[in-house]
């Protein structure tokens, strides 16, 4: 009977109502326990959040094929994009891999951004994005994006003042396009503590297995945690839109983590609700031409 208490009061509570930063107001970051787990039912945990993400699984895949059926046979030109943000070591490889797991690979596209190409550098900083926009149909992730030219570009003051404050309104006009063109936009930021950035970092240090992760220079950023969490708020004040909202995953525990990231998906995926397209064929007539075939 507890169980069903449990799975009931997850059915109620919407992922996308908890964590999302309200359209038009601020975010207090700091006020955010990256340990908390909103929305979780009471007396559940790690084996409790695998199994749900376990039984899940095919309604992520069923809403994907259908969103790709569409738009291959019905000219829908919807598509997901989610885009994701975090500090180094806040889990952006580990939920795209789990994200992905869940999904037919012929019908994701993921893009990992990093520090900009010379060619990338000459052109505007939302055209190396508008290039890998997910085709309609597709699930679309990305590891870090146009976001990062507010962030790492203000931390360390590559362009002036003005410009990354100008990219602001940019971003929300570029998102609105986007939006328009039938893109929906899943914006996650995955929140970790400084004290579990160092415990990821030792881990790997620890690890030989794991050394091709570890980068040295991950250390010099954690000294600028503060301006960081700083750019980060603004970001998320300045581009939560009611078209394009930003969601706060508190990403200190992964199996809490992976569970609100399945849980927006299929919230999300839920009010897109896709259908299979109606055949643009007759099913009488073409059984009978391939019954008559022998
Ligand atoms: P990683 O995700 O660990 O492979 O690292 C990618 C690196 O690229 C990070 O240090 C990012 O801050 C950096 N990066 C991504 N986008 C930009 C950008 N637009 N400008 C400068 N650095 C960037
Ligand atoms: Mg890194």
């Amino acid at each position: 009977m507890a169980r069903r208490d449990g799975q009931d009061a997850a059915e109620r509570v919407r992922l996308r109502d908890l964590l999302c930063v309200a359209p038009g107001g601020g975010v207090d970051l700091a006020a955010i326990d990256p340990r908390s787990t909103p929305g979780l039912p009471a007396r559940r945990g790690r084996q409790w959040s695998r199994e749900q993400i376990a039984g899940q699984a095919a309604e992520l895949a069923g809403y994907q094929e259908r969103l790709y059926a569409s738009a291959k046979r019905g000219g829908d030109r919807r598509r997901l994009l989610i885009v994701l943000q975090a500090m180094d070591c806040g889990g952006k490889d580990g939920t795209v891999a789990h994200v992905v797991g869940a999904f037919n690979p012929q019908a994701t596209r993921v893009v990992a951004f990093g520090v900009p190409t010379p060619e990338e550098l000459a052109h505007n900083f939302l055209w190396r994005i508008r290039r890998a926009i997910p085709d309609p149909g597709y699930v679309g992730v990305f590891n870090r994006s146009h976001y990062e030219d507010v962030l790492v570009a203000r931390v360390h003051r590559l362009v002036a003042r003005r410009t990354w404050i100008d990219r602001y309104d940019q971003i929300n006009r570029f998102e609105r396009e986007l939006v328009d063109d039938g893109v929906t936009l899943l914006k996650i930021m995955l929140h970790i503590s400084a004290d579990e950035q160092r415990a990821r970092l030792l881990e790997r240090l620890d690890d030989p297995t794991k050394h091709w992760k570890y980068n040295p220079s991950d250390v010099d950023e954690r000294a600028h945690w503060a301006q960081y969490q700083a750019a980060y708020g603004d970001a998320l004040a300045h581009c939560s839109t009611g078209y394009a909202p930003w969601f706060v995953v508190p990403a200190d525990r992964k199996w809490y983590r992976n569970w609100a990231v399945t849980q927006l998906l299929r919230e999300t995926f839920a009010a897109l609700a896709p259908g299979y397209p109606p055949a643009d064929f007759d099913v009488e007539v073409e059984r009978g031409r391939l019954t008559a075939d022998c």
